[in-house]
């Protein structure tokens, strides 16, 4: 038992409270019995609502048996969370694409954290907001940039971060880059990058785009500022900071607010794996956005894009992707 288990939740009113509006999060700081059924419950079991002064509560389920009580049959409070049993798949998951060369595949996955395919993948889903391919892919990205600024050559730096260094890759390096692999290993020579700095749930982020995509999503580690990061990352480019009331600023911010990772799990994700996945919700949603405002493959003037002035105008087009709340409870 943690400090963290005796400061929390610690007063009947809180816990009470909890109990009223079957708080998930509260489970495992407290069980609460019901005197006149003679059962212990966890905090957000869905049985019908006792009233006030029916229930008295305990630290721990040992506790509650002590006292003469047996274990709730709708809410089995002896057994593992059913929410913690799926933040630990998800975090062995996470771990074992962190370890791969090659894009796992979901059955693999599934298969290797013990659950079915299709029901891995609505978890993993549920928690993180991105597929188990999209990890795996913001995984590379990030072994790529790591690997440019590093790497022999730019064919080098693309072959060893895990990608065919073919036709097809190079297609798709703008999306992943923002800009080519040559003007990014060169510092941004070339590119045009407007950035702007906010908060989210996990701390200040940067994030700066080129007119093409997305070139970097910067998370504060508390140590390094973001706005040196970001020039110490591109020094060759046309580096310009956006107004608050931009734009590209009201775009990111409602990029940020749609990216926040699902709240009900959030806090049992390791602190890196939440930063990969927020990375990546942001980069997602505003790549549709310019998907969305400047269609690849068209010559015409794009309408919204408008560098100079800050990005792109924020398009109706443009909705904060669903929010995967509960639906892993299920
Ligand atoms: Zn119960």
């Amino acid at each position: 038992m943690t400090d963290e288990h005796l400061t929390k939740y610690a007063s009947e009113e809180a816990r009470w409270h909890a109990v009223q509006n079957r708080d998930e999060k509260a489970n495992g700081y407290f069980y609460y019995v019901v005197r006149t059924t003679g059962t212990y419950s966890k905090p957000s079991c869905v049985s019908r609502s006792a009233r006030r002064e029916n229930i008295e509560f305990f630290l721990t389920a040992e506790q509650a048996r002590a006292a003469g009580y047996r274990p709730c049959g709708r809410c089995r409070p002896d057994e593992p969370d059913l929410h913690e049993i799926h933040a630990n798949a998800v975090i062995a998951a996470c771990r074992i694409i962190e370890e791969s060369e090659l894009k796992p595949s979901l059955n693999d996955l599934a298969r290797r954290v013990g659950f079915s395919q299709f029901y891995f993948h609505r978890v993993f889903k549920a928690f993180t907001g991105i597929t188990p391919q999209a990890y795996f892919e913001a995984g590379r990205a990030s072994r790529l940039r790591d690997e440019l600024s590093r790497a022999e050559s730019v064919s080098d730096a693309i072959y060893s971060s895990g990608f065919n260094s073919n036709g097809h890759f190079y297609g798709a390096t703008s999306a992943i880059l923002g800009m080519t692999p040559t003007s990014y290993r060169s510092g941004g020579r070339g590119a045009s990058i407007r950035f702007v700095v906010a908060d989210c749930s996990i701390g200040p982020v940067l994030v700066a785009a080129t007119d093409k995509s997305v070139c970097a999503v910067l998370l504060s580690d508390g140590k390094v500022d973001l706005r040196s990061r970001v020039t110490e990352l591109f020094p060759q480019a046309d580096l310009a900071e956006a107004e608050a009331d931009s734009p590209f600023a009201a775009l990111v911010a409602e990029a940020l607010a749609g990216a926040e990772l699902p709240a009900p799990g959030r806090e049992l994700l390791p602190v890196h794996v939440q930063r990969v996945v927020l990375r990546q919700r942001v980069t997602q949603v505003l790549r549709e956005a310019t998907l969305t405002a400047t269609p690849y493959g068209t010559s015409r003037p794009a309408r919204h894009l408008s560098p100079r002035r800050g990005y792109l105008a924020p398009s109706p087009g443009v909705a904060p992707p669903p929010r995967h709340s509960a639906s892993a409870k299920a």
